[in-house]
């Protein structure tokens, strides 16, 4: 029921067929559900039915890649219940490390993903200023660099809906 963990062919040269630091990235990284599955935890999502509700993946993507996602470093399970035996996902260090990228993909998608009248799904508060830093990676009122830690998240009313829609469709039935 696990898929098999697939691993680029080595090569003679290096232990993973290229030193290209993009390409190992993109093998951990570089599908739709592992971003999906990130942000979720990002947004403090952690429970598996929850990051499935969200990412919208089948429960057999989602547990092909939250295996994957352990393997690799990015995230480990912590139990939350004994009766039965369930687990929550939480980010390693290497996880929490992929926020400035994470905060690059929403900068790059807000600015060249969405029409002008659509709004921000995600409307931060930069702490230390108080103020809305805008898309970064430096905050546009203090300068301060956009650390997580700094951050408090306040979803757009659209995206707030949406979410909300999600997770009520999920609740009452299975979609696939
Ligand atoms: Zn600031």
């Amino acid at each position: 029921m696990i898929g098999k963990m697939t691993k680029t062919s080595t090569s003679p040269t290096t232990e993973k067929g290229t030193l290209c630091p993009i390409a190992r990235a993109q093998d951990i990284v570089g599908d739709r559900w592992t971003v999906l599955v990130l942000r979720e935890l990002f947004l403090g999502t952690h429970r598996f039915e929850e990051i499935q509700a969200q990412s919208q993946a089948t429960p057999q993507m989602l547990t092909t890649r939250l295996k994957k996602m352990e393997a690799d470093g990015l995230i480990e399970r912590r139990p939350y219940n004994d009766r039965p035996l369930r687990h929550e996902y939480h980010l390693t260090e290497m996880g929490q490390a992929f926020y400035p990228v994470f905060l690059s993909l929403r900068a790059w998608g807000e600015t060249w993903c969405k029409a002008p009248h659509e709004e921000v799904a995600i409307q931060y508060t930069h702490t230390p200023c108080g103020h809305d830093p805008g898309l970064g990676p430096t905050c546009q009122e203090c300068g301060g660099v956009m650390r997580r830690e700094e951050l408090s998240a306040r979803l757009g009313g659209s995206f707030d809906t949406e979410r909300k829609a999600r997770l009520t469709a999920f609740k009452s039935g299975p979609a696939g």
